[in-house]
C-alpha cells in the first residue's frame, strides 16, 4: 500500500507580541522529503511511529515536511502557506495513495485563521476530495472544532502529559489507517466539549483527576465498538472562539456508542472541574521551601515563562530571589538572551561579565537584572534528549553561554526551548545531581525526565504568558462562560 505523511505543528500563544514566522520553523524543525525519515526513523516522535509501522509492513511511503516551531505568537500567513501549501502539494501529486497520515499540534493559529489544522485539512479535502482516509494525531493542548472533525477520517490525541507517547500515538495511527483503508472498521465521531478549560498545570497524567480520566476512558470493559477516545485538555493561552476542553470518542459504525461515552466522560469533566484548580507557590516561598527539603536537587518550575506554551523564556525574577536569599548551589535553564551569550564570547571563559539579564522581549515577564558572573564555558547548544519524552531526537538551544553568578549557574542561550530534559543541563557541563536547587523553564513536561532525580519539585508563581491564573489575561473571543475564567 502507498501512503503519505506530514508534520506541521505549533502551538500558538495569541498574548505573545513573538510572531512565528518561516524563519522560527526553520530555526527548530524543517525536514523535506527524504530527509523526513533520516532524522525522524526510529525515534519516539510521531513520525518515528508512523514509520515504525509502514515500514515493518514493508509498505511505500511518502514524505512531505515534518516541521515545528517553539510556542509564540501568531503564525504568519507566509509561514503557513509555504509549509501547508508543500503538504498540499505533496498529497496533490499522489493521489493514488491508500491514505495520509498526519501529526499536527491542534493548536495554530495564523494571521486570520483561528483553526489552522482545519483549515489544512479543508485544502486538503479541496485535493483529494470526501473518500481518502486520513488520520491526524494531534497533541492535547489542541482546541477541536466541528471543521476538524469532519475534514479527518479520525483524530487521536496524544494521551499522556508529559508527552511520552507520542511515537505510540504514531503507531496506533498507522495501524488505524490501514484497517480504515481495507475496509476493516468505519469509524463515526462524538464530540462534547464542555464548557471549561483544564489549567495547564494540573492536567497532568501523573496523578489527579486527568490521570483518573484517562483510566476511564481506557478501562479495559469499555464497548467494544469503541475505536478510539481522545481527551483534549485544550490549550488555555489563545484568545479564540474554539478554546476549551474537548472529548472526541470514534466508534465503529455505532454513532450511539460514540456519543454515549463521550457524553459520559464529559459529564465527568465538568462534575469535578473543581479539581483542575491549582494555587502555585510564590517565589520567595518556593526557595524558602526548596532550602528546606533534604536531599537535592530540588526543582523549582517557573511555570509561567514556559517557552513550550509561549512565554518569552527571559524571566529572570526566580533567579533574582535566589540571589537576594543567598542561594550558592543551584543551576538555571535556561534564560534566552542571545545579547547576553554574545557579549560573554567577547569577554571570553574565565572572564568576568557584568551585563543586564533577561526581561528583554515584552513586559510579561518581570523586569532585567543587573548581575556580575563568571563566564564559565560557552557551549554549541546541541543535545540529545535522553529522557522518556523525544528520546533520540535532538534539538539545539543555540549558542549559550554558562554564567557562574555567585555559585548559581545560570544557562543563557540563543534560542527558546522548554527545559523538559536534565540532559540539557548535562551537556551543558552542569551536573544537575550536584545542586540544591534546579530551576526550569516548564508547565509539566519537565516532569518526565526530571522526577526520577527530583528530591522535590514545586511550582514557582512568576509573572509570565503561561501564568495558571487565567483572571489575568484579556480575553476577548473566547466562548463565554468558561469555567474557571468565569466561576
Ligand atoms: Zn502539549
Amino acid at each position: 500500500m502507498k501512503w503519505i505523511i506530514g508534520a506541521f505543528a505549533h502551538e500558538t500563544n495569541t498574548f505573545s507580541t513573538v510572531p512565528t514566522d518561516l524563519e522560527s520553523f526553520r530555526a527548530q524543525t524543517y525536514l523535506q522529503g527524504e530527509e523526513v525519515a533520516e532524522v525522524q526513523r526510529g525515534t519516539e516522535t510521531v513520525v518515528g511511529g508512523f514509520l515504525d509501522v509502514l515500514e515493518q509492513r514493508g509498505d511505500e511511503v511518502v514524505y512531505t515536511v515534518s516541521s515545528h516551531a517553539t510556542p509564540s505568537g501568531l503564525v504568519t500567513r507566509e509561514a503557513f502557506d509555504t509549509i501547508g501549501g508543500q503538504i498540499v502539494e505533496g498529497i496533490a501529486a499522489n493521489r493514488d495513495a491508500d491514505g495520509i497520515l498526519l501529526a499536527l499540534h491542534g493548536a495554530m493559529v495564523v494571521e486570520g485563521i483561528d483553526d489552522g489544522e482545519g483549515h489544512l485539512l479543508g485544502l486538503i479535502r479541496e485535493v483529494i476530495g470526501d473518500e481518502m482516509p486520513l488520520v491526524v494525531v494531534l497533541d492535547l493542548h489542541s482546541h477541536i472544532t466541528e471543521e476538524l472533525v469532519d475534514r479527518a477520517s479520525m483524530l487521536i490525541g496524544y494521551q499522556k502529559y508529559p508527552h511520552t507517547d507520542m511515537g505510540e500515538r504514531g503507531r496506533e495511527a498507522a495501524q488505524m489507517i490501514v484497517r480504515i483503508a481495507k475496509g476493516e472498521v468505519t469509524p463515526v465521531v462524538s464530540l462534547n466539549k464542555p464548557p471549561m478549560i483544564p489549567v495547564c498545570g494540573t492536567c497532568h497524567t501523573e496523578g489527579g483527576l486527568y490521570k483518573e480520566m484517562w483510566e476511564v476512558a481506557l478501562r479495559s470493559d469499555r464497548p467494544e465498538g469503541i475505536l478510539s477516545t481522545s481527551l483534549f485538555a485544550g490549550f488555555s493561552y489563545a484568545d479564540i472562539p474554539p478554546m476549551g476542553h474537548a472529548i472526541v470518542v470514534y466508534a465503529d459504525g455505532d454513532m450511539d456508542v460514540a456519543k454515549t461515552e463521550a457524553d459520559q466522560m464529559a459529564q465527568m469533566a465538568w462534575d469535578r472541574r473543581a479539581e483542575f484548580l491549582y494555587t502555585p507557590t510564590s517565589v520567595p516561598d518556593a526557595i524558602r521551601q526548596a532550602l528546606a527539603v533534604e536531599g537535592q536537587p530540588v526543582v523549582i518550575a517557573d511555570i509561567a515563562d514556559n517557552p513550550g506554551g509561549g512565554g518569552s523564556n527571559d524571566g529572570v525574577e526566580i533567579l533574582r530571589e535566589l540571589i537576594t536569599q543567598g542561594v550558592t548551589r543551584a543551576a538555571l535553564a535556561t534564560i534566552y538572551d542571545p545579547k547576553v551569550v554574545e557579549e560573554a564570547i567577547e569577554v571570553g571563559v574565565g572572564n568576568m561579565l557584568t551585563t543586564s539579564l533577561g526581561a528583554k522581549t515584552d513586559d510579561f515577564h518581570g523586569q532585567a537584572m543587573d548581575v556580575t558572573g563568571c563566564v564559565r564555558s560557552i557551549w554549541d547548544g546541541h543535545f540529545t534528549y535522553k529522557g522518556p519524552m523525544s528520546r533520540g531526537a535532538s534539538a539545539s538551544l543555540g549558542t549559550c553561554a554558562v554564567l557562574d553568578i555567585g555559585g548559581i549557574l545560570v544557562i543563557v542561550s540563543s534560542k527558546r526551548i522548554q527545559s523538559r530534559d536534565p540532559e540539557m543541563f548535562r551537556a551543558a557541563g552542569v551536573d544537575p545531581m550536584d545542586q540544591k536547587i534546579l530551576v526550569v523553564k516548564s508547565a509539566v513536561h519537565f516532569r518526565a525526565g526530571f522526577n526520577p532525580i527530583a528530591a522535590d519539585i514545586i511550582i514557582a508563581d512568576a509573572p509570565g504568558l503561561t501564568a495558571l491564573n487565567l483572571s489575568q489575561f484579556d480575553f476577548k473571543r473566547i466562548q463565554r462562560p468558561l469555567y474557571p475564567i468565569d466561576l
